[in-house]
């Protein structure tokens, strides 16, 4: 039995669009305070290499991308939802969108780079620290890997 989430009020604002576009938006900075806090160092926003990673670990060959769940449709997620006006600019910008971070993820792997995206609705406050810790094990992990194999 788990017990019902009740957030205080200052968590439950409404989820709007001020929360999911842009640059430097909130999620990002939790993964990257909380890899800086653990001691991994990256480069943020690096426009040299394909979609623009929001947080690249060179020392891991590992780049991460934090997703809005809207803007790149994570499908299934409570916080994809098809806006009910203007549905044909909104499929085409989506869409176009989503082909694009697959056309990106691909030249990522094809460039020897592990790729990671986290999607905002993980790293919301009742989630957010199973997704954190999951994230340091995996680069823990890649990290001995590359250990091993010299
Ligand atoms: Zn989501």
């Amino acid at each position: 039995m788990t017990k019902p989430v009740i957030d205080p009020p200052s968590k439950s604002r409404s989820y709007n669009m001020s929360q999911i576009r842009g640059k430097d938006t909130k999620p990002e900075e939790i993964v990257r305070k909380f890899l800086f806090s653990k001691g991994f160092r990256y480069r943020k926003n690096v426009a040299a290499l394909p979609g623009k990673p929001d947080i690249v670990l060179s020392k891991y060959h590992t780049v991460i991308f934090v997703n809005g769940c809207f803007w790149h449709r994570h499908e299934g997620c409570k916080y994809f939802v098809w806006p009910k006006h203007n549905q044909e600019f909104w499929k085409e910008k989506i869409e176009s969108n989503v082909t694009r971070d697959h056309r990106n993820h691909d030249a990522l792997h094809q460039a020897g780079w592990n790729v990671i995206d986290i999607w905002e609705c993980e790293l919301k406050t009742n989630n957010r620290k199973e997704t954190l810790e999951a994230l340091m094990v995996e680069l823990r992990e890649d990290a001995e890997y590359d250990k091993a194999s010299g």
